[in-house]
């Protein structure tokens, strides 16, 4: 089998390699990308069946993405949450950490398309920075690795900042968010999984957005990390044109369950310049997830979040099931829309 290094390094990143695969208009991708930077590995572009479907527009440029101009290039407001530069103190007993600044595959509708894949966005010095952070503050119990990619680190790498975090008595859980099973997976070595398995409690919280991303390769990344004892979640984005389908999202959910994958969030996309082409409206989540709960197990039911803009942070929305009271009774609905009445005890 190919290694995962030499997968990589044979990554479509210029408009040139891009035009000799697909008709497109070379100039304006060449444009879209001197902003946003271009990486598609041979894997990922093997899932694509046609110009135009779920996995090509998650990977491919649009000239909407520098002719549109909605939406916030910092949508999150994450550095005015950055105590220091790479760590986002949001949340009371919890921080993001930025650990890699590159990724196996640029997601057209990355919410940190302001930085993704610049040099600058993660450095030894940042790291650095942010571990001392997290050591001076013990109200940090939880600590989520992002970036960029933490799985696109050398193992090497990885196991030393892993050892920093795990010497910080405070820190009780670690997290990994990573698209790695999905858009590189031959990364998952049994080295890998190996090395991972000395530092529970470990998650992982991973990426999948269509169920073509579900393939053999992918469950065996995920049956790697299973088997380390790692439990798998996954952060799933809702994007026009790609899985803002209830019959979409169904099947992907189901299959992630047969990888060993539990739905973890269902994102409505974040308002980050340079993606409004993938928006939805708040109502086709909430449709989803009415399609899903109920008609479908319990297990691939994720929860649909909204992570408010400027700094807000992530608020639940779930289909409403409480119609209201009458007479003393509760009304509810169920999934397939019946109305019942429980007594307000
Ligand atoms: C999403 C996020 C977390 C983790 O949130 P959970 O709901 O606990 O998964 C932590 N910090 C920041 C800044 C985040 O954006
Ligand atoms: S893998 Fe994650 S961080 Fe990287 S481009 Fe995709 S969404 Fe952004």
């Amino acid at each position: 089998m190919e290694s995962w290094e030499k997968i990589l390094s044979e990554s479509i990143t210029t408009a040139g390699a891009l035009s000799s695969l697909f008709e497109i208009n070379k100039d304006e991708i060449q444009r879209v990308i001197a902003e946003y930077p271009l990486t598609i590995n041979p894997y990922y572009l093997g899932l694509i069946q046609c110009k135009g479907d779920g996995i090509y527009k998650q990977a491919v440029p649009d000239i909407r993405e520098i002719t549109e101009h909605q939406g916030l290039e910092d949508p999150l407001d994450e550095e005015a949450l950055s105590p220091v530069p790479g760590l986002t103190h949001k949340y009371p007993d919890r921080v993001l950490l930025l650990v890699s600044g590159r990724c196996a595959m640029y997601c057209r509708f990355c919410n940190r398309k302001r930085k993704v894949g610049q040099p600058a966005m993660v450095t030894r010095q940042t790291v650095r920075e942010g571990l001392s952070y997290i050591r001076a503050n013990r109200e940090i119990r939880d600590v989520l690795l992002s970036g960029g990619d933490p799985l696109l680190l050398p193992d090497q790498e990885l196991f030393g900042l892993l050892t920093e975090l795990r010497a910080i008595p405070h820190v009780e859980i670690i997290r990994i968010g990573t698209r790695i099973p999905c858009s590189l997976p031959q990364r998952v070595t049994l080295g890998l999984a190996d090395m991972l398995k000395g530092f529970h409690p470990l998650y992982i919280n991973t990426h999948f957005n269509h169920p073509l991303e579900i393939t053999p390769e992918a469950s065996l990344a995920c049956a790697r990390l299973a088997d380390a004892g790692i439990p798998l979640g996954c952060q799933t984005v809702l994007l026009k044109g790609v899985n803002d389908d209830p019959a979409v999202m169904r099947e992907l959910m189901q299959k992630l369950l047969l990888i060993r994958v539990r739905p973890y969030y269902l994102f409505q996309a974040d308002l980050a310049k340079g993606t409004s082409h993938f928006w939805t409206p708040l109502k086709k989540g909430i449709e989803i997830m009415s399609a899903l709960q109920g008609h479908t197990s319990g297990l691939c039911v994720p929860t649909f979040m909204i992570d408010i803009p400027s700094g807000g942070g992530k608020v639940p929305i779930t289909p409403e099931y409480v119609l209201g009271e009458d007479h003393g009774e509760i009304l509810i609905r169920n999934y397939q829309g019946e109305v019942y009445s429980y007594p307000v005890l």
